[in-house]
């Protein structure tokens, strides 16, 4: 079955009474040749075990399926498992997980279903919430990479040369675990309905370490977040409403000392100033 073609999946939708749902950021692909290109990217082949997020009715799992060693796709909405259980009939290696893909535990999953495989993400994810899945899989060092498909604008400020005004804190967040590289753009035109947006494919290979040396996380992050809580103000007033327990004038001569001009702003540092700036400013908190 071509599960990107129009009149296939209306035919298959209508004969299971599904309807789209917009909370559940429901575009289905209607060009084969898009998740053939994102299967491709994640680089799944018969040594991996693949988790998919939203497989809808199932085209890019299915392209997965005939690359990767199991596919386990979670699906959050209970009215596509009618449907996906006809389309992957023919994939013995994929299992569908019903579910919400933020509440279920990533890492417990993969250790039981992905025994002596390399388990990997790739999804065309549901845009409400790209930003809490993209945190958790950052999160589950368990996945060595994921190719995911995702609004174009976001995918941008994601792989963002650090310090450029592009990128933010969760750039920044996201650049310190992995190595994000920005691959293709995806019109509105491939899908079903159409989205108002461009999209965009991405693949984040996890780094062997964190890109920085950090002797305190939580406060490393707390100083990075800080410095982009006031977007349009200075890096200086930023940090001091962040961190109410640190002088001002700590903060400012802390930026100082680094070198940094006193009007400097959070997105012009790279994850390497935000680590010598926690360092410095750890002290000054001791
Ligand atoms: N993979 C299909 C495709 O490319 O045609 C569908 C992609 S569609 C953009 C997103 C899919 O994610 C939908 O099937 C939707 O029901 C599902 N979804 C939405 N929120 C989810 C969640 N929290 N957990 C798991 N799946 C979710």
């Amino acid at each position: 079955m071509n599960l990107c073609d129009y009149n296939t999946i209306r035919d298959l939708l209508a004969r299971h009474g599904f309807h789209f749902s917009k909370s559940m950021g429901q575009n289905f692909l209607i060009d084969p040749e898009v998740p053939r290109r994102i299967a491709e990217a994640s680089g799944a082949d018969a040594g991996c075990g693949v988790l998919e997020i939203g497989p809808g009715i199932g085209p890019l799992t299915a392209e997965l399926a005939q690359r990767a060693g199991k596919v386990v796709a979670v699906e959050l909405d209970r009215a596509l498992l009618p449907v996906l259980a006809e389309t992957m009939a023919p994939y013995p290696n994929v299992e569908v997980v019903p579910g919400d893909v933020l509440k279920l535990d990533l890492t417990a999953i993969t250790a039981e279903k992905f025994q002596g495989l390399t388990p990997i993400v790739c999804a065309n994810l549901p845009y409400n919430v790209t930003s809490p899945i993209l945190e958790k899989l950052v999160e589950s060092p368990c996945f060595t990479a994921f190719t995911v498909m995702i609004q174009r604008e976001v995918a941008r400020r994601l792989c963002a040369p650090q310090g450029s005004s592009e990128g933010g804190s969760f750039s920044l967040f996201l650049q310190y675990y992995m190595k994000p590289e920005l691959l293709f753009d995806v019109p509105p035109e491939k899908f079903l309905p159409a989205p108002k947006v461009t999209s965009a494919v991405i693949r984040c290979v996890r780094r062997e370490r964190p890109a920085v040396d950090v002797a305190d996380e939580s406060f490393f992050f707390k100083v990075m977040r800080g410095g982009f809580l006031l977007r349009r103000k200075t890096l200086a007033n930023s940090l001091s409403a962040a961190l109410p327990g640190i002088p001002k004038e700590s903060i400012q001569q802390a930026i100082a000392d680094m070198g940094l001009p006193a009007a400097v702003r959070g997105e012009q540092l790279t994850l390497e100033d935000f680590a010598a700036l926690s360092a410095a400013l750890g002290r000054e908190a001791d």
